[in-house]
């Protein structure tokens, strides 16, 4: 069965919806609680006291793939 490890509920950072996971396998994005954002590559450490871990839907996951795979040559990367 597909959903055997399915054993925690979550809400979705994209989308906001409902979703069960297995917390071994869900894609996790890092959020800083004060922005709502992710503190990037290399958050500070006051941004990263400040973050948590957020759930990420298996159709966000597949959303931001394809994203990051339309714009990925010209992703930018340590722009500081
Ligand atoms: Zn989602």
């Amino acid at each position: 069965m597909a959903d055997k490890g399915i054993t925690t509920i979550g809400r979705c950072y994209g989308c906001k919806r409902t979703f069960g996971y297995d917390p071994e396998r869900v894609t996790m994005f890092l959020v800083d609680s004060d922005t709502a954002v992710s503190p990037g590559s290399q958050p500070t450490p006051e941004a990263l006291t400040r973050s948590r871990q957020e759930p990420v839907c298996p159709d966000c996951v597949r959303r931001g793939r394809h994203a990051r795979q339309d714009d990925g040559p010209t992703w930018p990367r340590g722009t500081a």
